[in-house]
């Protein structure tokens, strides 16, 4: 089972199960994310610690003729 949020594998028997109001069950692997997606309402593609947001980089970072521009803003 992975984690709603971070998308962790999470350990048979410590999950914490959320119901929502629409009937969508969520499973979570700690009261972090539990927290990060309840109450702090984050999108898990925002927030740096998830698989959701290293395979949305990913997708992003696809390699373009090889070169590499650094950010300056
Ligand atoms: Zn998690």
């Amino acid at each position: 089972m992975e984690c709603s949020f971070c998308g962790e594998q999470i350990e048979p028997g410590t999950e914490t199960m959320y119901v929502t109001k629409r009937g969508k069950i969520s499973y979570f692997c700690s009261s972090k994310c539990e927290k990060n997606m309840l109450k702090l309402k984050r999108k898990s593609r925002k927030v740096k610690w998830t698989q959701a947001y290293r395979e949305e980089k990913a997708i992003r970072m696809k390699p373009k003729s090889g070169s590499k521009k650094s950010k300056s803003k």
